[in-house]
Order: C-alpha cells, then structure tokens, then sequence
C-alpha cells in the first residue's frame, strides 16, 4: 500500500490546456480510479475553479491558482504543494519515497492508450488532438492537416527538442502537451527566440544555469535576429547548453538547453545565415528584412510619402517611388499605406527597383 497517491491535473503548458480539458471529460472516472489505488491519502491538485460539484470526502482537494506551468510537471515541486509551500522544482530522483508516494498524471492515473497534445503553428487548426504515444512526427502532421511545406517540429517542455524533416519517420515517445510546427515561411531562429522566452517566463530563477542561463540564451538569440549576431555566438550557445545541462537545479533548465542544441544541430547553417550573411530567408527577422516599391505597380500617388515618418521615400506625383534603404527603420507602414500593392517585403532576394523616381507609365 502507497503511503499517498496524488493526481496531478495542472496544465503544464499554459499554451495547451491539455490537463483541464482532460479534467472535464473524465471527471468521475478520474475520481474512481484515485480511490481505486490503494493508499493511505488520495489528493487531486487541480487548476482553481475546475471542479464543479462534490468530491468523495476520501479525496483531498488543492486548488492552485494557473500562474505557473512547467513547474507542476515536476515531482518534487509537487509535493511542496502538498506541504502548503511554494513549489519548488528539483531533480526528483528519491527512490525511496517513489516507493511511499505515486504522482501521476490524468492520463497515467486513467491509462489512456493516446496522448492529448495541443498542436501550434502550421496546423491547420491549432488545437488539442489525440495521438499515439509513440508515434512518427509523420503521423502528427497527418493528423493536423499541415499543408504547408514542413520545416521542423518543436516539441515542448519536458521533452524539449525541434527537429527536422528528417526524423519525420522515426518513432518517438511523447511526453509533452505541446508541439509546434515550423514551416518555410516561419525563422527558426524567430521561434527559438520565442521559445526562449516562455522558457524565461518559466523559470523560477533559483538556479544560476538555469535562469541566468536561459536569459543569456534569450539575449543571444535576440542580438542575432536583431542583426548583432558574432561568428562565436553558436559556439558560446552550444557552451552554455552543455554547462546547463550538467548545472541546472532541475529538467526545466535541461530541456531549454536541449532545444538549443537540437535547433543548432539541425538548423546551423540557417542560424549562420543570420550571422554571416546578414539574411533572414523567411523574411520574419525585421531587421534583415527591406521594403521596395515595384515600379511596375507604383501609381506615383503620393501617400507613401505622407505615412513614412522617416522621410525615406522619395517621390513627387506620377513618379515612381524609390525607398532610401539607409533612412528606413522597416516599420511597413508604407506597405500597408500603398493600396495599389506595389510595396514589398524582401529577404535574401531583392526585387529590382529604379535608383531615383522616374516617371510613371501607368
Ligand atoms: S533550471 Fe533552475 S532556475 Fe530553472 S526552473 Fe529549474 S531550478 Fe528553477
Ligand atoms: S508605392 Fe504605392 S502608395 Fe507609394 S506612390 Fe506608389 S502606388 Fe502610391
Ligand atoms: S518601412 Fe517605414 S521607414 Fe521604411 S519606407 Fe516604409 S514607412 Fe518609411
């Protein structure tokens, strides 16, 4: 007989909702099968206000408030809660209370035979699906209608990874509530950036490696998108990443520096475009990105001129408007001022626009 048993109902992801939908669709199974195990105390922690109605007097209730996620996948933080303290999160690797104390999740406590993720990105319609525990990453974008051509696929906290298409066949077994697809018109760096700030977010800064690490990451990542990327930046991220590994106080850490890694390890050369060659080929980056005006759309009708507060086009009426690339800052204002669609965004490839305004033949 367990000492305790505890049903871990906290969403881990705040961007997927995983556990609370689980939550309302298994409620009296879910307090069933708790009873069921045999122990001493039976607790569920649970999102506050989720539990509508009456629960067996057997059961103890705790009810915590949403303002944290990745923290209430870990154990020892779990059982924190159970002391009424702050969760705190650790390696959780006592063997000799895992014997007393069993904390599980909805879906070990219920057995369900698929896993509930919610998919990001490029699906068709981002939302939570149910999917084979191993599974190829093929099969996940099957089941998400992606359309687009593929780029990569971000599985979240506590698996943190992001792949390519190449290990689109190889099986895996997943842990995690959240998945992101990458495609051609998304920037891997952009998404890590984004990644890193949830990570950041996360953190619950009690660890040098793994909060200082992860805001080092974090302004890293930014200075590369922000066009003050050095060549030693990959070099110094896959340092921090192995120093964090072996240093962080806890998986959360772990697994930033293993997003970090697997991005580089199958993104490099696209993260060293953004370095060396100053490009952002999926034009995300807006820094590296420019705005041209297509001669063959350009009316000359003026009202560029008036909502660039730059003053970086130069143009009169029934003119071709030229962009002066060193005065614009890519706000895109103009772009969204041009009603005749003549203004476009350019990564790598330019489009090839006059030097000075000459005359519209429109
Ligand atoms: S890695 Fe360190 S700072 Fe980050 S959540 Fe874990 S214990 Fe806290
Ligand atoms: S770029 Fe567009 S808004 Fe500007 S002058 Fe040409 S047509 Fe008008
Ligand atoms: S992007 Fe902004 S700064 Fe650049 S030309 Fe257009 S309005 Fe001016």
């Amino acid at each position: 007989m367990k000492e305790i048993v505890i049903c871990n109902a906290m969403p881990i992801y705040k961007e997927a909702p995983v556990s609370p939908i689980l939550l309302e669709e298994n409620i009296d199974k879910l307090l069933t099968a708790l009873l069921e195990i045999d122990a001493k105390k039976h607790y569920l922690i649970a999102p506050k206000g989720k539990i509508e109605g009456g629960i067996p007097d057997e059961i103890t209730l705790i009810e915590l408030e949403g303002d944290a996620g990745f923290t209430y996948g870990n154990h020892s933080a779990i059982l924190k809660v159970l002391e009424g303290e702050k969760p705190i999160p650790l390696f959780y690797n006592d063997k000799t209370m895992e014997e007393s104390i069993a904390i599980l999740s909805i879906e070990e406590l219920l057995e369900l035979s698929e896993k509930r993720v919610y998919i990001a990105g490029a699906a068709k319609s981002p939302g939570a699906y149910k999917i084979p525990k191993n599974v190829a990453p093929r099969t996940i974008l099957g089941a998400c209608g992606v359309k687009t051509k593929l780029k990569g696929i971000f599985f979240g906290y506590p698996m943190g990874f992001l792949l390519d298409e190449s290990k689109l066949d190889e099986t895996i077994e997943l842990t995690t509530d959240y998945i992101e697809v990458i495609d051609e018109s998304d920037c891997v760096l952009d998404c890590l950036l984004s990644i890193a700030n949830r990570f950041e977010q996360e953190s619950c800064g009690r660890c040098i490696f793994g909060y200082e690490g992860v805001t080092q990451i974090r302004m890293i990542l930014s200075d590369i998108t922000q066009k003050k990327g050095k060549t030693t930046d990959i070099a110094l991220l896959m340092k921090l990443c192995e120093e964090m590994k072996h240093q962080a106080l806890c998986e959360i850490g772990v697994s930033m520096a293993n997003t970090v890694t697997t991005a580089i390890d199958f993104f490099q050369e696209e993260i060293e475009e953004h370095i060396t060659k100053k490009s952002c080929k999926a034009g995300v980056c807006t820094k590296f990105v420019t705005y041209h005006i297509l001669p063959d759309l350009c009316t000359g009708c003026n009202e560029c001129v008036d909502v660039c507060e730059e003053d970086a086009i130069e143009g009169r009426k029934r003119f071709i408007h030229v962009i002066e690339q060193e005065e614009c800052i890519q706000c895109g204002a103009c772009q969204e001022a041009c009603e005749e669609e003549a203004i476009v965004k350019a990564g790598a490839g330019k489009p090839r626009c006059p030097k000075k305004p000459i005359p519209c033949k429109r």
